[in-house]
């Protein structure tokens, strides 16, 4: 038996994750694939003072794979220290279940260029996964703030174990080769110690990996190429702080947010799910939201944890079938014309309808 923990969160998460267990309902029939629900983020703080509770955290350690809404609010935004924070609860969950690469898939949906900033020539075909290392690097080296005879100073420090490079490298390697085998490292080796062992380091694992083209990047080129000619990649390996920020890039040329799902592994095929998206407290109760990215996390969920390859690329080809036949929430609903505006249930149900045509 496969267990989900399901952990919808504040805002639109429990009404985007309604309709995408409405399509785990229907794609896991016949499979062992059990789920359970439970609260994190702002509703556990008004529920138990934290937001995330330790008997929460355990039934995510003994599952397969959590899937996750989105977590915050203005209810609960406080720089007060000490008084807890809906976010607080992500990074408790990825540090404690060992999560230390996120994978942020960005496809061109045909039907949606018009929805991109950039020029349609150059997003035909753009299918990228950026693979960004989560657990290490500047984020979590040392820093500090400090005076000497020249005055206040701060510093941030930027330290990668080997073994840390070479387990994300080994993901982005056996990832690439699921896809077009083609591997883009992207660091700042012409400048940085740790990035020059981050090169060495792969280059080191690529030797595992042969049948997989690789090529190196500094991210100043990378963020440029990006934007020129985003087609010439296919998956992306790098550290946590330019993957933040490549990550981050990539998904804008996409043109919507409500679209993009995220996962964070570790070396087992256990994962986490989720949007990129936030808790959307704007449009919050509104039937607004967009359940595709929440939708499509459930599709990478059942490909990258439970290996269900076909049940994932029904979801994926669903979704696309949907959006071609213009049904659009009201976030991608921005060229007016033969366009149809939908809400959220009314998405997921079309979506639900597609994957029975095609199953
Ligand atoms: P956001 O992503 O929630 O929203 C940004 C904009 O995009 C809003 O206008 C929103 O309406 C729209 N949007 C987002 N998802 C959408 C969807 N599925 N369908 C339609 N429209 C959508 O970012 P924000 O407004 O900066 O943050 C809101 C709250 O979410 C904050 O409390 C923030 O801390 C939290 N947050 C949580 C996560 C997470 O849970 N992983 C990530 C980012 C932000």
């Amino acid at each position: 038996m496969k267990k989900i923990m399901i952990l919808p969160g504040d805002g639109i998460g429990p009404e985007i994750v309604n309709e995408t267990v409405k399509i785990l309902d229907f794609i896991s029939r016949g499979h062992d694939i059990s789920y359970e629900f439970d609260d994190v983020g702002g509703i556990a703080i008004d529920k138990y003072g934290i937001p995330l509770k330790d008997e929460t955290l355990e039934k995510c350690k003994n599952s397969n794979a959590v899937l996750l809404g989105a977590v915050g609010g203005p209810k609960w935004d406080t720089t007060v220290p000490g008084k807890p924070r809906p976010e607080d609860a992500l990074l408790k969950l990825r540090k404690h279940l060992g999560l230390f690469a996120n994978l942020r898939p960005v496809k061109i949906y045909k039907s949606l260029m018009s929805s991109s900033t950039l020029k349609e020539e150059v997003l035909n075909g753009v299918d990228i996964l950026v693979i960004r290392e989560l657990t290490g690097g500047i984020y979590f080296g040392e820093r500090k703030r400090q005076s000497d005879e020249k005055g206040e100073y701060a510093y941030d420090t930027e330290k990668y174990y080997k073994y840390e490079i070479e387990r994300i490298a080994r993901l982005g390697f056996k990832t690439a080769g699921i896809r077009s085998k083609k591997l883009t490292s992207v660091d700042k080796a012409n400048i940085l110690e740790s990035s020059r062992l981050w090169r060495e380091t792969v280059n080191m694992v690529h030797k595992d990996y042969k049948d997989i083209e690789l090529n190196h990047m500094y991210v100043d080129n990378a963020s440029m190429q990006l934007i020129r000619n985003p087609g010439q990649f296919d998956v992306i390996l790098t550290s946590n702080m330019f993957g933040d920020i490549l990550s981050d890039e990539t998904a804008m040329i996409s043109g919507s947010i409500g679209l993009l799902p995220s996962a964070s592994l570790r070396e087992d095929s256990f994962g986490m799910y989720e949007p990129i998206h936030g808790s959307a407290p704007d449009i919050q109760g509104q039937g607004k939201a967009n359940p595709v990215a929440q939708i499509l996390s459930l599709a990478m969920l059942l490909r990258y944890s439970f290996a269900l390859t076909y049940q994932a690329d029904i979801i994926e080809k669903a979704v696309n079938a949907v959006l071609e036949k213009g049904f659009r929430t009201a976030d991608i609903y921005n060229n007016g014309g033969k366009k149809k505006l939908v809400s959220t249930s009314e998405m997921g149900n079309l979506i639900l309808n597609e994957i029975k045509i095609f199953m």
